[in-house]
């Protein structure tokens, strides 16, 4: 088997590790440098990749192609509050997003591939072997197409990605929090671009991204820019000279203030000297001082922070672990604004700008099964769900959801004294029944004959590491049992997946006003056959008038109810419950009374 790299392909930056002797590492080039800036440059000689191409950004802005990641896998209608901030031009078109370069155009995972591809090159230069085989770390709240287009970028540079790995459990994983039997943890990454926070939950080496915050906009560029309108500030005062028109000059106190932040993370002070033109200009800096300008930065981070801990339903105590990642998480202001937000001290004995390639090159070695002792982290490629009254379906796990998984949901049954209820469990991302896979069809029997609505039956959804599905169905009064095993991706290829995916796009519109429909007419039926049955029983319990009006009511209804029209069906049910209001309350039958009134359709299993 070949060798599998982990890389993170980062928005400023990008890396390659792999897992030497049990220890994740970093592979450097040959000069030693870890980062590989992610930036292409299309120049008349050639194609530059990293550093070449940094070096020649100033000269020329329009060729070279930076910040690529945040154009992944998005259309032209998606990135328009992305313009302002970019000097390359984009081409306006309905489908895949690309980007202008001279006469020609590149699209996004074109772009990233030469970043890849670099970074294969300096691994099989390290191993003096072919490597073709890759996890690429992507942002927890990267979608589906983003997603893909970074697969799609791997496929270009030569590499087949085995996975696709959340940068934050990533970089959970170089800290072996994979190892907690069970714990919160919370992932603060800030670079130099972009801000993302995540709260993750681990339990039996299983990861799962509760929830996820962040400003695509704020990171340690924003610092030294605070820091370079003070520095020409103080200029202006100090030398009678304004800066802030000259390009070059502007670049050079960029760079010196880049480097004067980076100092103060380990100095109290420090001495910015900078020639220009005429004169030599000299500054100490003390770390209070600058930690007074990025302050507000600095707290800005902190409100997707307890956004992203109520999303996720926890408080700040709730948080067992703090994991820091991204450059700019070296900055002692931010570390103590993270320990006092979380109450914990943070993990950052790993270079946090090496910790997500780190952690790829963990889940890389696991995948290669060098590492044995860990579950692997895998997801369902299509949804999973039960057909109910109808021919809808209720999905118990959404696909893309990592397994192993369980998913636990109540049904109830629509017709009065069912003995037996059929369980058709089915896989796709259609909402009709019929137009999903057919995966298994069993049936629970031996339940009490009960009133519709009466029985609870707790169907569970088990997806083992392995893929095996396991669908259980017990009736909680009477705890009647039923289960069958299901293989969920069993003869399903590739391209099966891709056109099921595409068919739930395409289709996505037509299948929602077929499934209200359905779902009105359901509740209709529902409200009908439970007023029916009441009349029968306690029709001398309410005045002829009232009487009358719940039969014209029902009659209207009936006219209706296998109409087209979803709003016409929806509104007599209504007039049905509303007429209905005071035989219900006279009868004092709470099952009855519960039919009547709220309960969803769509939890109301097929008659057998
Ligand atoms: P990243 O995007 O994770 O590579 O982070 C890059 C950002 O981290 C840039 O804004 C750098 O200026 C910043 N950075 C790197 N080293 C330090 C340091 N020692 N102190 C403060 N910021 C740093």
């Amino acid at each position: 088997m070949s060798r599998i790299v982990g890389i993170d392909l980062g928005t400023t930056n990008s890396l390659v590790a792999y897992v030497e002797g049990g220890v994740p590492r970093v592979i450097r080039d040959p000069e030693g440098r870890a980062l590989l800036p992610s930036i292409v440059a299309y120049t008349p000689d050639g194609i530059l990749v990293g550093e070449p191409a940094r070096r020649q950004l100033v000269r020329n802005p329009a060729r070279t192609i930076y910040s690529v990641k945040r154009f992944m896998g998005r259309g032209y209608e998606d990135i328009q509050d992305e313009l302002c901030h970019c000097p390359f031009e984009f081409l306006a078109s309905a489908d895949v997003l690309r980007i202008k370069v001279g006469d020609s155009a590149v699209t996004p995972p074109e772009v990233s591939a030469h970043v890849l591809r670099a970074l294969r090159q300096r691994a099989e230069a390290f191993f003096g072997e072919p490597v073709e085989q890759a996890v690429i770390t992507v942002p927890a709240y990267f979608n589906d197409s983003q997603r893909q287009a970074t697969k799609d970028a791997g496929r270009v540079a030569g590499l087949d990605v085995l996975r696709i790995v959340n940068e934050p459990t990533a970089a959970s994983l170089a800290y072996g929090l994979q190892k907690l039997a069970q714990g919160t943890i919370a992932v603060y990454d800030l670079g130099g671009g972009t801000f993302d926070v995540s709260i993750l939950s681990v339990k039996d080496g299983i990861f799962e991204v509760l929830a996820t915050h962040g400003n695509t906009h704020l990171g340690g560029d924003d610092f030294d820019r605070v820091l370079v309108e003070w520095l020409l500030a103080d200029i202006r005062e100090t030398h009678r000279v304004d800066l802030s028109k000259d390009p070059e000059a502007r670049q050079e106190l960029r760079l010196g203030a880049e480097a004067a932040k980076c100092r103060l993370s380990f100095d109290d002070r420090t001495l910015l000297t900078l020639p220009f033109e005429g004169f030599t200009y000299h500054r100490a800096l003390t770390r209070a001082e600058v930690e007074g300008l990025i302050g507000p930065l600095v707290e800005a981070t902190l409100g997707p922070c307890r956004m992203a801990l109520k999303d996720a339903g926890l408080t700040p105590d709730r948080i067992d672990e703090v994991v820091l990642v991204g450059g700019s998480t070296r900055v002692p202001l931010v570390r103590r604004r993270v320990q006092d937000l979380f109450g914990r001290v943070p993990h950052s004995q790993l270079n946090p700008d090496e910790v997500v390639a780190l952690g790829a090159a963990v889940q890389a070695q696991i995948l290669a099964g060098g590492i044995t002792d860990m579950l692997l982290l895998d997801v369902t490629p299509l949804s999973l769900g039960l057909e109910t009254l109808g021919g809808v379906v209720s999905v118990l796990i959404p696909r893309n959801t990592t397994i192993p998984t369980m998913a636990k949901e109540l049904f109830t049954t629509s017709v009065d004294g069912q003995g037996a209820v059929d369980l058709h469990v089915l896989q796709g991302e259609r909402e009709l029944a019929r137009d999903n896979r057919s995966l298994a069809r069993f049936e629970l029997s031996g339940v009490d004959p009960m009133p519709a609505g009466m029985p609870k039956i707790e169907v569970t959804f088990l997806i083992d590491a392995n893929g095996i599905l396991q669908v259980r169905a017990r009736e909680l009064r009477t705890g009647k049992e039923a289960s069958i095993e299901v293989r969920p991706t069993y003869g399903l290829t590739e391209a099966e997946v891709a056109r099921m995916v595409e068919e739930s796009f395409e289709h996505a519109e037509e299948d929602v006003n077929a499934r209200l429909l359905i779902e009105t007419r359901t509740e209709a039926d529902t409200v009908m056959t439970h007023v029916e049955r009441a009349l029968a029983q306690g029709a001398g319990l309410v005045s002829a008038g009232e009487l009358a009006g719940i039969r014209g009511a029902l009659q209207a209804l009936r006219e209706v109810r296998s109409g087209q029209d979803r709003d016409l069906i929806r509104e007599r049910t209504i007039e049905v419950n509303k007429a209905t209001e005071r035989l219900a309350e006279a009868m004092m039958d709470a099952a009855l009374k519960g039919a009547l009134s709220s309960r969803r359709a769509d939890e109301i299993l097929g008659p057998k």
